[in-house]
């Protein structure tokens, strides 16, 4: 479905879009908005938050990831068409826009809460197409998008046109949103002791990763395998196939290998172990791997992050290191402590409870870190995620 997009959203001084004063000035000078400016002066007159913002500085995604992305390696064997080189703009600016610079859905903007921070959003569906996943993004008020680049339960690979990949950078480009990753497919087992299954999940892993490059991603999550025979030749075999496919596949996004919960014989669900399949890729590709906390697989894995934030964050910090997270999976966990059971909750309605959650938008150590959500969504695709967005916006301000 076509939708006006601004050509880009304006960089907003800290100041201006925490006071929302001259919101309604800026907001004439669209048709759109003047055609809107009705509906819009409710959501305008929300008062600026009482309590000065925290004092961060106003983080972008720059600070963490490479600088400006390289055009992806084009000598891709396995059918997908080249295209334009990627967007230079993977670090721009990641502000909330203002009010009447943003395409909006029927009611208030699902941007009208105040936020200034790294990118912040959820998974968003691509049916239909993977250039339908930004619009989706600006339903639900979302500066960060992880997405599916193909059918995750499926081996069957997809292959872009350069067309559809034009497509895709120009809807991103008319967004706010400024970061975007690709969860990989669940089948792939890069631990797997049966040499076929392997072969075929490093295969699939390369399409994943040659995919994300061609549409500029900033990063691909992907989990570590299942190690099924013996836990170190697992991790061994595990950190083998990534290096082999980052040696092969060389671009802009980033591989962020995510904590698990620990069930069966899945590697990652304890820090010390994704240490270990981290520090076995080679000196010369560690700036292109790191780390993606997810809040309901690591509690579920054994960390208290309920009663314990801090205990649980200097054992991050002294096993893995703050500079190795690239990514948080915001999500509330419907699993007891440490029962080893994957299910998400909406946030602060599961056993981790918003503590948590608030503690991680307002820690100074994460301002610059991107936030997705991978909560439930209800019957609508839009509903839960725009409320779970503003929750943590307002989280974010100690609201
Ligand atoms: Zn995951
Ligand atoms: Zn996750």
């Amino acid at each position: 479905m076509a939708r006006r997009t601004p050509a880009r959203v304006k960089k907003t001084a800290p100041t201006k879009a925490q006071s929302g004063k001259s919101a309604a000035k800026k907001a004439a000078t669209t048709k759109a908005a003047i055609k809107q400016t009705a509906k819009k002066k409710a959501a305008l007159k929300k008062p600026a938050p009482k309590k000065p913002a925290p004092k961060k500085p106003a983080p972008t995604v720059a600070a963490r990831s490479k600088p400006a992305p390289k055009p992806p390696a084009l000598k891709t064997p396995v059918g997908v068409k080249p295209a334009a080189p990627p967007r230079p703009s993977s670090t721009r600016a990641v502000d909330v826009p203002k009010p009447g610079t943003v395409p909006q859905s029927a009611g208030a903007s699902p941007y009208d809460t105040p936020y200034i921070g790294a990118p912040l959003g959820a998974h968003v569906s691509t049916a239909g197409g993977v250039a339908n996943g930004p619009p989706r993004a600006v339903d639900i008020g979302a500066t960060a998008i992880q997405l599916f680049t193909k059918q995750a339960s499926q081996w069957k690979e997809k292959v872009f046109t350069a067309a559809e990949v034009q497509t895709f950078r120009t809807a991103l480009a008319g967004t706010p949103v400024g970061f975007t990753n690709a969860h990989d497919s669940y089948l792939i087992n890069l631990a797997s002791p049966n040499a076929a299954l392997r072969a075929k999940s490093i295969e699939s892993f390369e399409y994943e990763l040659r995919r994300s490059n061609l549409l500029g991603l900033n990063a691909v999550v992907s989990h570590p395998g299942n190690f099924m025979d013996d836990r170190a030749s697992g991790i061994a075999r595990n950190a083998d196939a990534i290096t082999e496919v980052l040696e092969r596949v060389d671009g802009p996004t980033r591989l962020l290998m995510e904590l698990t919960a620990g069930q069966g014989t899945v590697i990652g669900s304890t820090f010390e172990e994704m240490a270990e399949l981290l520090g076995r890729i080679p000196a010369a590709l560690q700036s292109r791997v790191g780390v993606c906390f997810d809040t309901a697989h690591v509690y579920a894995a054994g960390y208290d992050l309920a009663c314990d934030f801090d205990g649980v964050m200097s054992r991050f910090a002294d096993v893995l290191g703050f500079e190795r997270l690239g990514l948080w999976h915001l999500n509330d966990s419907k699993e007891p402590l440490g029962s080893k059971k994957d299910r998400h909750e909406l946030i602060g309605l599961g056993r981790i409870g918003e503590a948590a959650f608030r503690r991680i938008m307002t820690d100074l150590r994460f301002a610059d870190v991107p936030k997705v959500l991978e909560t439930p969504k209800g019957d609508d695709m839009v509903t839960n995620d725009r409320r779970m967005l503003r929750l943590l916006r307002r989280f974010a301000y100690g609201r």
